[in-house]
């Protein structure tokens, strides 16, 4: 099975190289999303793209419990100076890369130098989960909705590159030629751009794509912040996907939205459930409700997601839901009337920038599964700000508050028995490192320490 992939995968990157370096491309930089959400990279010319999307570029597998601050924690299937991966490059998503001149970009699995995907390859983990959905006939669109925060910096000056107000068309003429830019490059890429607009916090902007697969979306997501990567270097800026960029200012989000399909049919439109929810959807949902206090970890992953989620942000600080709530962390999303069948959806906020998409995606699918498996039906309804409630009404309507803190939210992970089954030991083990490791290298520390050593490293 791997073996016919991967050929595929070459003679693909056989037919692509001479086109590609005829359109001037002459490298290929070639990405994997770590477990501390940052995304390696290592490079190849495009001449030997062929060979390396055969054999695979070499890693050290001790990336897979590398942490945000460069430092390394293990487990006891990882750590250390020994060892080798491989890097195998999906040459069927490899697009130019319409900011950086010369180069294209290719997404990686992890496999083993015997040929196998590594047990850690969080890409894998998502198409793996992808297929569980499909044994249910069931699939999944999904997309990540990006809020990032640009700045001039010299030397220890940062200059946001907008002061709002926001949502104005006064920050959109301040920012016109950036703006543009980065639609054009994106369209050049095949990235469907749906909306772009500048966003609340100083210096945020905020883009969405259109939705796809779950690997396909996860792919996107990289493919889009190098974009936005790109086009702020050429402009003299500097892009943060940090969950927050500035102390006590309100953060950066990585909402995601997803729809579920059986065939051409969306299952979050014409059911009998709460909005047009079928029973299917509903329980999925749920499922995703009942595992969200230890999904956070997941999908807000860093010391610094926690000074984002908070209530009264927009950031879905509660696990309950809402249709509309943008105070829930789950907001059901029915769209206009007449165009229901196709967009209603569901987005989840409470996630942000921190956070593997790879990982995201995987976890939500599992998460869901296991509603699904329950036949699990939804809490009550929320159509307040559920930070206004008493104790007593949350309690009325199962809302609970989502983990305060990175060791709150891990110590909710250590304990799913979903996520952990779904991941297998060797990922989830690695995964639940890295989290502690995080807490722990920055337990104690200002808020403002915690802002700065995040700010640039996703
Ligand atoms: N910036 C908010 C967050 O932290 C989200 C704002 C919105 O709803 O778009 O997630
Ligand atoms: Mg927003």
């Amino acid at each position: 099975m791997e073996g016919d992939v991967i050929a595929a995968r070459v003679e693909r990157a056989r037919e692509l190289t001479q086109t590609l370096i005829a359109q001037g491309i002459r490298a290929v930089a070639l990405t994997n999303v770590d477990n501390s959400g940052i995304t390696l990279v290592k490079t190849v010319p495009v001449s030997l793209l062929e060979r390396a999307t055969r054999f695979g570029i070499g890693l050290s597998p001790i990336f897979d419990v590398h942490l945000v601050n460069d430092l390394f924690t293990s487990t006891g299937e990882l750590g250390g100076p020994v060892g080798d991966l491989r890097l195998m490059p999906d040459t069927f998503i490899l697009r130019p890369l319409a900011a950086q001149p010369g180069w294209a970009w290719a997404p990686t699995d992890q496999f083993t130098q015997e040929g196998e995907p590594f047990a850690c390859c969080q890409r894998t983990f998502a198409r793996r989960m992808a297929e569980r959905l499909s044994a249910e006939s069931m699939s999944m669109r999904l997309a990540f909705e990006l809020e990032w925060f640009v700045a001039r910096v010299e030397g220890d000056d940062v200059t946001p590159i907008h002061r709002g107000p926001a949502y104005s068309a006064a920050v959109l003429a301040q920012v016109s030629d950036y703006a543009r830019d980065l639609i054009v490059a994106l369209e050049d890429e095949g990235v469907g751009v749906e909306q772009f607009h500048p966003e609340y916090a100083t210096g945020q902007l905020e883009i969405s794509v259109a939705p796809g697969d779950p690997v396909g979306a996860a792919d996107m997501d990289v493919l889009v912040r190098q974009t936005i990567r790109g086009v702020s270097a050429r402009h003299g800026y500097r892009a943060s996907f940090a969950p927050v960029a500035i102390v006590g200012e309100v953060g950066n989000g990585g909402h995601i939205h997803f729809s579920l399909w059986e065939d051409s049919r969306n299952l979050f439109a014409g059911g009998n459930g709460p909005h047009g929810m079928t029973a299917q959807a509903e329980a999925f949902v749920a499922g995703v409700i009942d595992e969200l206090p230890a999904l956070v970890a997941v999908g807000a992953p860093s010391v610094a997601s926690y000074l984002r989620l908070i209530p009264h942000h927009w950031a879905g600080a509660f696990a309950c839901w809402g249709r509309e709530n943008r105070e829930a962390a789950v907001r059901f999303v029915t769209g206009m009337v007449g165009t229901r069948e196709t967009a209603a959806n569901t987005e989840v906020k409470c996630f942000d920038g921190s956070a593997n998409p790879y990982l995201v995606a995987g976890c939500l699918i599992a998460a869901g599964l296991s509603g699904v498996e329950r036949k699990l039906r939804l809490p009550p309804e929320v159509t307040v700000d559920p930070g206004t409630l008493s104790a007593k009404e949350q309690e009325q309507l199962k809302v609970r508050r989502l983990p305060e803190s990175l060791d709150d939210a891990v110590a909710h992970l250590e304990k799913s028995e979903v996520i952990r089954e779904a991941m297998g030991d060797v990922l989830f083990n690695a995964f639940v490192a890295v989290r502690r490791g995080e807490a722990e290298a920055f337990a104690g520390k200002e808020d403002a320490e915690v802002v700065e050593a995040h700010r640039w490293r996703y």
